[in-house]
């Protein structure tokens, strides 16, 4: 189905959302946005935007009654909200997706049955889970669902860090072995209603304090891992009959394993830089997916770096100046918090 000048719904309203209105202006769609947050960020670049808790079905059907096409920004949106939206208009990508992506032991079963390899993990629901697979120390106590940028991890180095361990065992957790990192790189990639994917070069990444701090192309890589990682993307993206553009953040070990960490169900933090260095940017194909407009070939003009603006960072970086090969973003949030994305830059060279 091909609809002239579709309305797009976004669920949420943060920097991802914005990059999304952005770009969808470009190509003359308009964008509803549905976020919970009085100040959410998106609200300075979309057309419209709808505040209310998201369980308000009222709101919802208003906000469905204005779009042709809905997707989301974050993959923790209520699955039963997303899945009644889905009964009411086109909601790219399937929102079964997430029951399998927003929990990571369900996540990590998935990906190991279709033969991609992720780091050794075990389900944990008490402290003797741990002590018992003393083999998986030290390691990163993950909650299953609900964790972001590092939140929700605890490195346990030994079985004394168990005793000191203060968290809620109602929760679900996993137990990840710690892996000697070589690298991490990440796969962003596109799949259209026609089935067609588009793959961007990997994109090597920084993480300090598990919180992404770089992201650059090329990866300095082996070509056979450059390769493997595009095929695993692409095999998971079929697998999950995906639509829309996701990505899928990677391991490289000491001993040059590729291990699969993450899929994002939605466009990427590592993925910004491709908005100055490509002809079409993640965002843009994020929406011609998932609008079913052209698929365009993708074609890089620039090599790129690109550097979150973390908290109070981001004073200096508003008063600065500019180079041409300079592309600073402000995400226009109100508040500054520690640990908070607030901005990006990228810097292209050829
Ligand atoms: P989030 O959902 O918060 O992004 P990740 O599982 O991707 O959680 O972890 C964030 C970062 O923490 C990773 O990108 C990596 O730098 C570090 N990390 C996580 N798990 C491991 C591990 N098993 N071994 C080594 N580093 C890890
Ligand atoms: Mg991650």
């Amino acid at each position: 189905m091909t609809i002239l000048n579709p309305v797009l719904g976004i669920i949420g309203g943060g920097q991802l959302g914005s990059m999304l209105a952005v770009s969808a202006k470009k190509l003359k769609i308009k964008t509803v946005i549905f976020s919970d947050d009085p100040e959410a960020p998106a609200k300075n670049f979309c057309d419209e935007i709808i505040i209310s808790d998201y369980n308000k079905l009222k709101k919802i059907d208003d906000f469905v009654s204005k779009v042709d096409f809905v997707t989301f920004e974050f993959e923790n949106i209520p699955f039963n909200i997303l899945e009644y939206v889905s009964k009411l208009k086109p909601v790219y990508p399937n929102p079964s997706i997430n029951q399998i992506v927003q929990n990571r032991f369900i996540e990590k079963e998935f990906i190991n049955k279709q033969g991609v390899k992720t780091t050794n993990y075990i389900l944990v629901q008490n402290k003797n889970d741990i002590l018992d697979n003393e083999t998986f120390l030290p390691g990163f106590l993950k909650t299953c669902t609900l964790g972001y940028d590092g939140k929700g991890q605890y490195m346990i180095k030994n079985k004394d860090d168990v005793d000191d361990l203060n968290i809620d065992f109602k929760k679900e957790y996993i137990l990840e072995k710690k892996i000697n990192l070589k690298k991490e790189i990440s796969i962003i990639l596109t799949r259209f209603l026609t089935n067609d994917c588009l793959i961007y070069e990997p994109i090597e990444n920084l993480h300090v304090n598990q919180i992404l701090n770089k992201s650059v192309i090329p990866a300095v890589i082996d070509k056979n891992i450059f390769i493997q990682a595009q095929q695993q993307a692409k095999l998971l993206a079929e697998k999950l009959d995906y639509i829309g553009t996701m990505c899928v953040e990677y391991f490289i070990d000491e001993n040059n394993n590729l291990l699969l960490n993450e899929i994002a169900p939605r466009v990427h933090n590592s993925g910004h830089l491709t908005i100055n260095a490509y002809n079409v940017s993640q965002f843009e194909n994020h929406i011609r997916a998932v609008c079913n407009l052209e698929k365009i070939e993708l074609k890089k003009n620039y090599n790129a770096e690109m550097i979150n603006i973390i908290g109070e960072e981001i004073k200096t970086y508003r008063t600065k100046s500019y180079s041409k090969n300079e592309f600073f973003f402000d995400y226009l949030k109100t508040e500054i918090k520690e640990k908070r994305k607030m901005g990006h830059l990228t810097i292209v060279n050829s």
